[in-house]
């Protein structure tokens, strides 16, 4: 049985509890929509993390440019303000990343990462924002007997490639000691993860670039890029340099619709139940997941909540309602919880809501420049982008001012992943692979064996050559 009491029956109808609540705590210098046409060095579509953390990174190294932020709604309005707070490593993206680049740039990779998330936290502290910051770490948890191969293999390629103390297997009692619920079995533990409050952060970091004098104006759809020129409703910004930072929104651009599949995920939370976290043991402010391709995640906040995110979700073919108010996809999460926290039965589930998450055929995102042109973007995320914007930041700032780093030089810069078929078959072949893999996963996790067309269809991306989806 669902408890869905105290839920908003709307979810996504209001923001995101994260962000009505840093909101609450410091609402932020007035960004009004931009009126008339003005002149920039740098003009950045998009007032999340991507687009934040580049502005911020230009004015390390370039103060004296002029960067424009247009944002259609407000900063952290979209996923940066909705997501889970999973600020966490790479090394369980390594399978991918040795197929695509190799072990050495595989590895390099995953090292920027760890360096993105340490200088989170020391970019919290540096500028007073609190974002709830905390490193505890990231837990697999296996709930399904399919999962254990999936375990040992991660476990094996951190060990081949020399990194052994960053992932290793857990038992199921070591499980248990982190946190006790009866759905786990065994399961793994990366060291690299770090909880964040999201909206908390992204409104920090939009706190600090206007400090820098970066102009952000809210409520200003950018409805196309002339060159790069922002042509807006009511104004224009005329740049020398154009960056596209709109995440899920991209599949509307023509220079990236072919790089992405939109999918929703949604995320609901718990009222307070300090106790009860206590019975289960799970204290430390370890991220934890399941190994599903529809990925369940969770995390609890300082004052005893659950945030437990994903299990349902669907894919489209524009941003539309469906990724903020779908009362089946938030039925289906708290389902999940339900299943995995059965001694939280009597805890309320006070909120629900849900955004969209930019699918990449690689699993992994791209940073670079758009053709010959001076527009760049970063996309790609696939719901793993906490971490990863910031450095994709330093990316675009590095390759807007030619400054050169060894950022530059990392595999996930100016790559060019197989891209995915024309519309109308990339929505319509996204949605139905992604229920094919929620039906095989679920009956695997039911200890039942997936039916033949499911299994085969949740198979169909990785034979066509993507590095999505089960093997
Ligand atoms: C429910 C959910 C849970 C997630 N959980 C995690 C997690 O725990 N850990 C993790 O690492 N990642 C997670 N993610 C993914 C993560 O949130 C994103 O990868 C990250 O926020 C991407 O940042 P961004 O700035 O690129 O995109 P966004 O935050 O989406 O910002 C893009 C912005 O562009 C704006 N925009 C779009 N089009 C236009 C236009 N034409 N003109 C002006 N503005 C425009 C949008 O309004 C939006 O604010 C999750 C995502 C979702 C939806």
């Amino acid at each position: 049985m669902l408890n869905l009491t105290g839920l908003a029956l709307t979810p996504g109808a209001q923001r995101s509890w994260w962000l009505r609540e840093a909101l609450a705590h410091d609402p932020g210098a007035s960004c009004p929509p931009l009126r008339g046409d003005v002149k920039a060095d740098v003009v950045i579509v998009g007032g999340g993390f991507t687009g934040l953390w580049t502005a911020y990174f230009l004015t390390e190294r370039a103060p004296h440019l002029g960067v424009v932020v247009l944002e259609q709604d407000i900063c952290g309005g979209g996923p940066s303000g909705r997501n889970g707070g999973f600020a966490s490593g790479w090394w369980d993206e390594l399978g991918g990343l040795v197929t695509l680049y190799g072990p050495e740039p595989a590895v390099r990779a995953c090292r920027a990462i760890t360096a993105s998330i340490t200088s989170i936290g020391e970019f919290c502290s540096e500028h007073g924002v609190d974002a709830w910051y905390r490193r505890g770490g990231y837990m697999y948890a296996i709930t399904a007997a399919a999962h254990e191969r999936l375990r040992n293999e991660m476990v094996e390629l951190v060990h081949e490639v020399g990194a052994p103390d960053e992932l290793r297997a857990l038992s199921p009692a070591d499980v248990r000691a982190r946190c006790a619920s009866p759905a786990f079995g065994g399961g793994a533990l990366m060291r690299d993860g770090a909880s964040v409050q999201p909206a908390r952060l992204v409104r920090g970091l939009r706190r600090v670039v206007l400090e820098r004098g970066v102009q952000i104006h809210e409520g200003t759809a950018v409805t196309r890029l002339d060159g790069t020129t922002a042509a807006t409703e009511h104004g224009s910004v005329k740049a020398s340099h154009a960056v596209l930072a709109v995440n899920a929104w991209g599949i509307g651009w023509p220079q990236l619709n072919r790089r992405v599949v939109a999918w929703s995920s949604y995320i609901v939370l718990t009222a307070p139940a300090p106790e009860q976290l206590k019975e289960i043991g799970w204290t430390g402010g370890e991220l934890i997941s399941d190994f599903r391709t529809s990925l369940r995640y969770f995390r609890t906040t300082p004052d005893g909540r659950i945030a437990f995110g994903g299990g349902g979700g669907r894919a489209r073919r524009s941003i539309d309602s469906m990724f903020t108010h779908d009362t089946r996809a938030v039925a289906e999460t708290a389902e999940g919880f339900r299943l995995m926290f059965p001694s939280f039965a009597d805890v309320p589930i006070e909120d629900a809501w849900g955004g969209p998450i930019d699918v990449s055929p690689t699993h992994l995102p791209a940073f670079g420049r758009a053709g010959a042109s001076n527009v760049y973007y970063a996309m790609g995320y696939t719901g793993n982008g906490v971490a990863p914007t910031h450095l994709a930041g330093q990316v675009l700032a590095d390759l807007i001012t030619e400054t050169d780093s060894d950022n530059l030089r990392l595999p996930m810069v100016n790559a060019q992943p197989r891209a995915f078929p024309p519309e109308p078959f990339r929505s319509f072949g996204a949605a139905v692979v992604r229920r094919a893999m929620i039906a095989k996963e679920t009956a695997e996790e039911r200890g039942r064996k997936p039916g033949f067309v499911v299994s085969q269809l949740a198979r169909t991306p990785r034979r066509l050559g993507y590095l999505l989806g089960p093997d």
